[in-house]
């Protein structure tokens, strides 16, 4: 990663003072996260292929939850998702968020 950021910033690798490799493997050692995977956010674009899944499933009282599911990773979304399917359980399966 250096050498390729070094072709926008020439000498950048003898103007750093420090730095870590972190694998994907470090970061499931450290934190647990299965295969170091960190759930990335939902983005609108690419004709809807980076969202992730709905939060409701074909099977009827079957939600998903958490950074893994609608509206993505990261800590507001996972509790996000599940103010969502709080909502879908609550009032059912027109429940489209707060108004
Ligand atoms: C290194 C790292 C840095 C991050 N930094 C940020 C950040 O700065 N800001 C941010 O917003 N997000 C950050 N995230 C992302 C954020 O932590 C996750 O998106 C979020 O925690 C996902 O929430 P979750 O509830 O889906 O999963 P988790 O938080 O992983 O919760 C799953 C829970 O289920 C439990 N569990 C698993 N299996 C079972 C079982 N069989 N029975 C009972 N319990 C079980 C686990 O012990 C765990 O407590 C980071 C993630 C990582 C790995």
């Amino acid at each position: 990663m250096i050498t390729v950021a070094e072709h926008a910033l020439p000498g950048l690798r003898d103007r750093l003072l420090w730095h870590e490799v972190r694998t994907p493997a470090d970061i499931a050692d450290a934190t647990g996260a299965e295969g170091g995977a960190v759930p990335f956010p939902a983005l609108a674009a690419a004709g809807g292929r980076l969202l992730h899944p709905s939060n409701s499933t074909r099977v009827p009282g079957l939600f998903t939850v958490g950074g893994w599911a609608h509206p993505g990773g990261g800590l507001p979304h996972a509790g996000m998702s599940g103010a969502l399917v709080a909502g879908l359980i609550v009032e059912g399966p027109d429940f489209r968020g707060s108004r």
